[in-house]
C-alpha cells in the first residue's frame, strides 16, 4: 500500500441527500463501506467532516447572528456529523473514536494528539470533530492541521469532482483535469482547491494533498493502493 495513515476530509455536503434531507442514509452507507475497504487492508484512518449540510458561519449574517455564534454553530454541526459516520462506521464493525476540539465528554474525547495516534495505531477510526476548535476557521484547515499534527502520509479531500480542473468544469466544458500539479502552480495559477490558510499549511509542512470523487465506488481504495486517481499536490 502506498499510504499507511491517512487523513480524509469531507463536505458535510456530501452526506446530505438529493431533497435536501441532512442526511443520506445510502451515501452515509456507502462511505462507510470505502473506509472499512482501506481499515481492512490495515491502512490507518482518520476523518475531518465539514458541517455544511446543517450550518455555516458565513450563513449567521443571514439570520441575523453575530459571526464568530455562527462559527460555534457550524462546529456543533460537525460534531453532529461525526457522529453520523461514526454510526455509520460502527454498523458495519469497525471501531471508532470522535475526538472533539470542544470539550462534550458526553459524546466524544477531547482532542489529545497522542490519544488520536494511540487510537489510530490500535486500527480504530478517528474522526476529528469541531473543527479546531475557534471560529473563523474552516474544517479543511482543520483538515490540514491535524494531519499534519498526526503525522499523516497525505490529505485526501474527497469531492463530487474529480479532481483540480484548469477552469470549472461544471461551467467551462473545455477545462482539463491536472493528474499532478504543484503548491507553487495553484498559486499562479488561481485554482481553487482548499480555503488558502488550509492549503498554506500543507504546502509548509510539504504535506501532499488529492482532491478526488469520493462519490465513485472504489476511488479510496485505488488511491491508498497507489493508482493515480483524481489531483496530486505536492511540492513538485
Ligand atoms: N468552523 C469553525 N472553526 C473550525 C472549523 C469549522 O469556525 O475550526 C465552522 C465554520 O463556521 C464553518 C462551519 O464550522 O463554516 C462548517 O465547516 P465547513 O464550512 O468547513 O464545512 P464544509 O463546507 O466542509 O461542509
Amino acid at each position: 500500500m502506498k499510504y499507511q495513515r491517512i487523513l480524509l476530509k469531507l463536505s458535510g455536503e456530501a452526506l446530505s441527500g438529493p431533497n435536501g434531507d441532512i442526511f443520506d442514509s445510502v451515501r452515509l452507507m456507502q462511505y462507510a463501506e470505502e473506509i472499512k475497504r482501506v481499515v481492512n487492508e490495515g491502512i490507518q484512518v482518520a476523518i475531518v467532516i465539514g458541517g455544511g449540510n446543517i450550518f455555516r458561519g458565513s450563513e449567521a449574517a443571514a439570520v441575523g447572528i453575530e459571526r464568530v455564534q455562527g462559527d460555534y454553530m457550524g462546529m456543533l454541526a460537525t460534531v453532529i456529523n461525526g457522529m453520523a459516520i461514526q454510526g455509520a462506521l460502527e454498523k458495519i464493525g469497525l471501531y471508532t473514536r470522535l475526538l472533539s476540539g470542544i470539550r462534550m465528554e458526553q459524546v466524544c474525547e477531547p482532542f489529545i494528539r497522542r490519544r488520536a495516534v494511540r487510537h489510530l495505531e490500535k486500527g480504530r477510526v478517528v474522526i476529528f470533530g469541531a473543527g479546531i476548535g475557534n471560529p473563523y476557521f474552516t474544517t479543511d484547515s482543520t483538515a490540514s492541521l491535524r494531519a499534519i499534527e498526526i503525522e499523516a502520509d497525505v490529505v485526501l479531500k474527497g469531492t463530487r469532482v474529480d479532481g483540480v480542473y484548469t477552469a470549472d468544469p461544471e461551467k467551462d466544458r473545455t477545462a482539463t483535469r491536472y493528474s499532478t500539479i504543484s503548491f507553487e502552480d495553484v498559486y499562479k495559477k488561481g485554482l481553487n482547491v482548499m480555503d488558502m490558510t488550509a492549503f498554506t499549511l500543507c504546502k509548509e509542512n510539504d504535506l501532499p494533498i488529492i482532491v478526488f470523487d469520493m462519490n465513485k465506488p472504489g476511488n479510496l481504495f485505488k488511491i491508498v493502493s497507489g493508482e493515480e486517481v483524481g489531483t496530486l499536490i505536492t511540492m513538485g
